[in-house]
C-alpha cells in the first residue's frame, strides 16, 4: 500500500504544530518546528487568511498524519464513528486510539507510531496471548497486549523498553513493566486523548 515517504518533519511544519512523528528528537531543540516555525517550501513564510474549508482540511490532515493513515483509511474510520452512538468527533478519535499500532506506541514499546506499525507487522506482539500482526486491529477494553518472549532481545525494543518508565502513560492504559504486558482499562474519553485537533472541524468537513 502507498505510504508517505518524504521527510516527516515537513508534515509538522506544514501544520505549524508538533505532531511527534519521530520520537526522542521531537522533545529536543533539534525539532524542526522549534527551529523554523513556518510551512516548508518557497511560499511557506507567506501570511494567508485561511478559509473555513482550509481550517477544516488542516485539522483533518493533522489527525490523519498523526496516526500515519491514508485518506481512504481515515475516511473509513469517520464512517465507522458516524454509525456509532455518541459524538462523532470523539468516536473518531477513540477508534483511532484503539488501533493496535497506536496502543503499542502509547504503551512505550515503540518510539513513534511508524515504528510501532512496523513492529506489529513483524509479529512481535500478542493480543490476549494470540499473535496479531495487523496494525489496524482494534483492541477492546480488557484486552492484554504483550511483547513476545522471543522479541525482548531486539536492540530497538530493548532501547524503547529502557525508557518506558520515563514516559507518561495515559490513564486508560496500564502497563506491567516486569512482564512487558499492557492492558486496556477502558476506552479513552476525549479528555484522555492528547491530540491538538479540533475534531468538530473534521466532522464538518466530511458532512458537506
Ligand atoms: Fe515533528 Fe518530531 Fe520533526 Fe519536531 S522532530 S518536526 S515534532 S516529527
Amino acid at each position: 500500500m502507498a505510504r508517505y515517504r518524504d521527510a516527516l518533519c515537513r508534515l509538522c511544519r506544514r501544520e505549524s504544530e508538533k505532531l511527534f512523528l519521530k520520537g526522542d528528537r521531537c522533545y529536543t531543540d533539534k525539532c524542526a518546528v522549534e527551529r523554523r516555525k513556518y510551512a516548508p517550501g518557497q511560499h511557506g513564510q507567506r501570511r494567508r487568511k485561511l478559509s473555513d474549508y482550509a481550517l477544516q482540511l488542516r485539522e483533518k490532515q493533522k489527525a490523519k498524519e498523526t496516526y500515519g493513515l491514508l485518506e481512504k483509511q481515515f475516511k473509513k474510520y469517520f464512517y465507522m464513528a458516524e454509525r456509532k452512538k455518541g459524538v462523532t468527533g470523539s468516536n473518531l478519535l477513540q477508534l483511532l486510539e484503539r488501533r493496535l499500532d497506536n496502543i503499542v506506541y502509547r504503551l512505550g514499546f515503540a518510539a513513534n507510531r511508524r515504528q510501532a506499525r512496523q513492529l506489529v507487522l513483524h509479529g512481535h506482539f500478542t493480543v490476549n496471548d494470540r499473535r496479531v500482526n495487523i496494525p489496524s486491529y482494534l483492541v477492546r477494553a480488557g484486552d492484554t497486549i504483550a511483547l513476545k518472549e522471543s522479541s525482548r532481545k531486539l536492540n530497538v525494543i530493548e532501547e524503547n523498553i529502557s525508557k518506558i518508565e520515563h514516559r507518561g502513560m495515559p490513564g486508560w492504559l496500564e502497563m506491567d513493566t516486569g512482564n512487558l504486558r499492557g492492558r486496556i482499562r477502558n476506552y479513552p474519553s476525549r479528555d484522555e486523548i492528547e491530540l491538538p485537533v479540533q475534531e468538530q472541524l473534521i466532522v464538518e468537513l466530511y458532512s458537506k
